[in-house]
């Protein structure tokens, strides 16, 4: 078995291509504007077929041992390592994202294939000999069931790598919905687990938008749901999957902080604003979008990020560039749409990303990095999640009132202090109310033995993804108490049980 990519995308289900070509979708190459595939968009009907193979393909699945689902964990593992540049580059041109960038997205990703793979680890229950005379308590942690996975546009291969591998690992059956925006990467990731031994049903993907999520969020077959995407759509499918009883973890959008203190290493700053601002064109969740600089040194800081930002080639992803184009047309538009609103708001637009030279093509869908400074809290550009390459600047007086601004932002997915003051790094990291918080450290995506997951509108639900919480996530725990025949017990007693 090998993986084939068509020019009309299918979906993946009992390991083979199902074919349903009721409604389908566009696919672009954004670097250079044109239709590269399209993409069967899954009805009701077609998503409960996925459903029905995840439900059968469960029972035995789950009784299947700890040591031949790891061993199949490595096979994927082991692929994945070999051949990780063709993911890299199915993601470059769907996304858009540069191929060093995509190739970081697959490494983070691999990172929780690892995880996965010390699973019977992991899984291991609790034991407490004679908790009571005679009786034994036991913590067993065992599969949820079916285990569907919603994800968005722009990690199209580390998103769906940060649910999958956790639950499979667990027991779980899986269906996977990618964002129709950018699926192969799904499907080339599910033909791989496929050839690495995967059985059949475990591990289904269906291509779909609304229609085929209600059907996920409604079908009681279905037990839990794991949703990455904006924080409407997450706050909808928190809502909507709870109600019909599943156990939901749904992340929503962000607009993440960087408070950078005086005593800070300026040039660090600046080149960790511009990494984390414009990398993967701000398609990032947990990219940098607002940089809050104490007055003092806000000129200074300004300029060295004008410099850097003017300095970014712009252009295909496969030439060496440092940045790539924005996933659709539309989103371009409306990415432009807010530098416009940012200029009649009255804020200083420093480097307009409006116009510049593109190396690539076509007609991409190509902005160029744009900074703001003076930016207020009131503009749209600093409350909405605009997820592009426009950078705003925040200035404000003191410490403090850096931490009351980012605390007051409905958003909590990652923050960052730049400092070399450990007295104040400690001070932020205790009072800021953000999931995931770096000191020097711009993207504080946590490692795989971590868990990754925000604050208030950023996450909907308390379990975050992969890590010691993935494995609680996609588990419930049972705990058995146990007493073996004993010729001293005491008979027939009413009273609530008593430990003695
Ligand atoms: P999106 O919300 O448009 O789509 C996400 C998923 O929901 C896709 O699979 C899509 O098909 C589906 N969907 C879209 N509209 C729907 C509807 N009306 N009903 C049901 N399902 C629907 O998000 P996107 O544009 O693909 O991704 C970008 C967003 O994802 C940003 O807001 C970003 O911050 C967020 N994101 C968050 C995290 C995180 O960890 N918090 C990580 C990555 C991305």
């Amino acid at each position: 078995m090998s993986t084939t990519l068509t020019d009309t995308l299918q979906h993946w289900i009992n390991n083979a291509a199902y074919s349903a070509p009721e409604r389908t979708g566009k696919i672009y190459n954004p670097a250079t504007g044109n239709v590269t595939r399209t993409v069967q968009l899954a009805s009701k009907e077609t998503t409960e077929v996925a459903i029905a193979a995840a439900t059968a393909a469960f029972p035995k699945w789950r009784d299947t041992s700890l040591a031949r689902r790891t061993a199949i964990m490595f096979n994927f593992r082991q692929l994945l390592v070999e051949r990780k540049g063709e993911l890299a580059a199915i993601i470059t041109a769907e996304h858009g994202k540069v191929l060093d960038d995509a190739l970081g997205e697959v490494a983070r990703g691999l990172e929780v294939v690892e995880l996965a793979c010390n699973a019977p680890y992991l899984l291991k229950g609790d034991y407490s000999q004679n908790a009571s005379t005679g009786v034994d308590v036991q913590s067993l942690r065992q599969p949820v069931g079916v285990s569907a996975i919603i994800s968005p546009f722009n990690f199209p291969a580390m998103v769906p790598l940060w649910f999958f591998p956790v639950a499979i690992a667990s027991g779980n059956t899986v269906v996977l919905k990618p964002s129709e925006k950018d699926p192969s990467a799904a499907i080339w990731l599910a033909q791989l687990f496929a050839e690495a031994g995967l059985p059949e049903g475990v591990l289904n993907v269906v291509h779909g938008d609304k229609e085929s999520v209600d059907t996920l969020l409604t079908d009681p077959r279905v037990n839990s749901i794991s949703f990455v995407g904006s924080t409407p759509i997450a706050q909808y499918v928190y809502s909507t999957g709870t109600a019909h009883g599943k156990r939901v973890q749904a992340f929503g959008g962000a607009k993440n902080h960087m408070l950078v203190l005086p005593d800070a290493d300026l040039e660090l700053a600046a080149d960790m604003a511009v990494n984390a601002g414009f990398g993967a064109a701000g398609e990032r969740c947990m990219a940098i979008s607002v940089v809050v600089a104490l007055d003092s040194i806000a000129d200074e800081l300004v300029d060295k990020i004008a410099q850097r930002a003017k300095g970014l080639r712009v252009g295909d992803g496969t030439r060496g560039c440092d940045m790539g184009p924005l996933i659709t047309g539309e989103h371009k538009a409306k990415v432009a749409g807010y530098i416009d609103a940012g200029i009649t708001a009255g804020a200083e637009l420093v480097v307009d990303g409006r116009t510049g030279t593109v190396d690539a093509q076509g007609e991409g869908f190509f902005l160029h990095p744009t900074l703001f400074d003076k930016v207020g809290t009131d503009m749209s550009i600093y409350t909405d999640e605009i997820f592009g390459p426009v950078l705003s600047v925040v200035r404000v007086e003191s410490f403090n009132e850096g931490i009351e601004l980012i605390n007051a932002s409905p958003y909590g997915n990652g923050t960052a202090i730049f400092t070399n003051d450990g007295g104040a790094a400690r001070r932020f990291e205790d009072e800021i109310q953000v999931g995931m918080v770096g000191v020097n450290v711009p993207i504080p995506v946590p490692v795989g033995y971590h868990s990754f997951g925000g604050w208030k509108a950023s996450l909907f639900g308390d379990q975050h993804a992969y890590g010691p919480e993935g494995f609680k996530f996609f588990t419930r725990n049972k705990v058995v108490t146990k007493r073996w025949l004993d010729p001293s017990h005491g008979g027939i007693n009413l009273g609530f049980p008593q430990n003695d």
